[in-house]
């Protein structure tokens, strides 16, 4: 009943998480009663997501593409007032800015984008850990926070990268528990969120 186009708009906004299609069609309707401004800013915003954002080349967060010869780095690697002895390895980037909004973590980060599932065939193969190394290499971490969620998938990551970087002269700590088994970072209120990473202890 609803006429092509916002039945089009209607079917992409549900695609989105946590969007089902009755909350997709509000926005619709409320989009076509608002003046063009709304629509119009929202469109450009979302046209130019692609060209103006890249994951950033040092840690896997969101950064702002700047001028073509510079390397694509966010906002927290290049805030100088980081602690450049502390990485806090997360799984993805709402994680970072969860711990973020605890104001816990004075180091940077690494995104990691997955976690090592052996149910849905992820292997330590398809995470970023040569990546990591290259980080390490650079030489100024001295310790390495786990901050991967306490699931199942999640102490399987931490323990892989204790192993994997065993042998390497860094300190490797998981963020406390705190956080509820099988729990979600970014569902954690700020106080637990800061007190399982100031709470953390090293991993053998
Ligand atoms: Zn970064």
């Amino acid at each position: 009943v609803l006429p092509e186009r916002l039945t089009r708009l209607v079917t992409l906004l549900s695609r989105l998480p946590g969007v089902g299609e009755k909350t997709a069609q509000r926005f619709v309707l409320y989009l076509v009663s608002q003046d063009a401004e709304l629509p119009r800013r929202l469109a450009e915003e979302l046209a130019s997501l692609g060209t103006h954002l890249r994951p950033c080349e040092r840690c896997g967060h969101i950064a702002e593409v700047g001028e073509p010869d510079l390397p694509v780095w966010c906002s927290i690697c290049k805030d100088n007032k980081r602690d450049p002895r502390l990485l806090c390895v997360v799984a993805r980037v709402q994680d970072l800015l969860a711990i973020e909004r605890s104001a816990a973590m004075r180091g940077r980060y690494f995104v990691l984008g997955k976690l090592l599932s052996p149910l849905e065939g992820i292997g330590p193969e398809d995470l970023p850990l040569e990546t990591l190394k290259r980080r390490l290499d650079e030489g100024e971490i001295a310790e390495v926070v786990v901050a991967t969620p306490p699931s199942v998938d999640g102490e399987a990551t931490a323990l892989l990268l204790a192993r994997e970087l065993a042998k390497r002269n860094v300190r490797v700590s998981r963020i406390a528990s705190g956080v509820p088994h099988g729990g979600d970072l970014e569902f954690a209120d700020q106080i637990t969120l800061g007190r399982a990473i100031e709470g953390r202890k090293e991993l053998v």
